[in-house]
């Protein structure tokens, strides 16, 4: 069974201090989590390893890097590599966030290239795809997101796409409080997972938990991830507040 993921993205937001508080608010509101289900924590590069210890000894409790770099190393300052993320341990990376598409210009090919490296290094990738608001009006929406899938996935191997996680993020509903419908949810997790199976068959896009972010929130985490082919969420602003994050990964099938 493909595994249902309650994840956070901070993003630059929350002192060390402040995500230490949120983390032990958190704990101290009960959640339970089955087999197949999951908690990542996007976290800010610079306390990676102190949330890392925190989380210590948490079953099915991940800490994910926001970003990483395309560049394997070398002379590219302020730049975080998958190398150096992996000899602290870390589980998960965001991959492709709109913020990051938007704002620093990230090419399908970088994020090929960074997926990559990730993968090399033995973590796993949360590739994030949707499209913006212009398309959704323009009723294009589907391939849209299917250039970013061939784009950035297509060179992978089955191999490599069994148990991959996929973040279907639209991004007129991210941080706006403007949630995709139930049924805008389901079309397009349902067309993704079929572009998957097309071109690696049912297996490897069954296998694969396909994301939705954009205005999660603890009054509608139980109808989203109800959908069939919704298998949890990427969540900003309601990962931030411990009792309604604690509601979300309730809220996980
Ligand atoms: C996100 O950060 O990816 C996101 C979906 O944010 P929000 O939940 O605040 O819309």
């Amino acid at each position: 069974m493909r595994k249902q993921i309650a994840a956070a993205n901070w993003k630059m937001n929350l002192t060390l201090q402040q995500a230490e508080e949120l983390l032990d608010e958190l704990h101290s509101i009960p959640y339970s989590l089955d087999k197949d289900q999951e908690v990542i924590f996007g976290v800010p590069f610079p306390y990676l390893a102190q949330v890392e210890q925190k989380l210590a000894g948490r079953n099915n409790v991940y800490v994910a890097a926001q970003n990483c770099s395309d560049k394997k190393n070398g002379a590219y300052t302020g730049e975080v590599s998958a190398e150096m993320l992996q000899s602290i341990a870390v589980d998960y990376v965001i991959i492709g966030h709109s913020e990051r598409r938007e704002y620093f210009n990230e090419s399908h090919t970088m994020l090929a290239g960074k997926i990559n490296l990730c993968l090399e290094h033995g973590i796993k990738p949360i590739f994030c795809c949707g499209e913006p608001l212009a398309v959704r009006e323009a009723g294009t929406q589907n391939s849209y997101v299917e250039t970013q899938l061939t784009e950035s996935l297509f060179h992978l191997t089955a191999a490599q796409l069994t148990g991959f996680v996929i973040a279907y993020e639209p991004i007129w509903a991210i941080g706006t409080g403007k949630t995709a419908s139930n049924e805008q949810a389901q079309e397009m997790h349902a067309h993704i997972r079929s572009i998957m199976a097309n071109q690696y068959g049912a297996d490897v896009a069954g296998s694969i938990s396909i994301l939705y972010g954009g205005s999660v929130k603890a009054n509608n985490a139980k109808d989203i991830f109800g959908q069939p082919d919704v298998d949890g969420g990427l969540v900003g602003g309601a990962s931030m507040v411990a009792a309604d994050f604690a509601v979300i990964i309730n809220s996980l099938k």
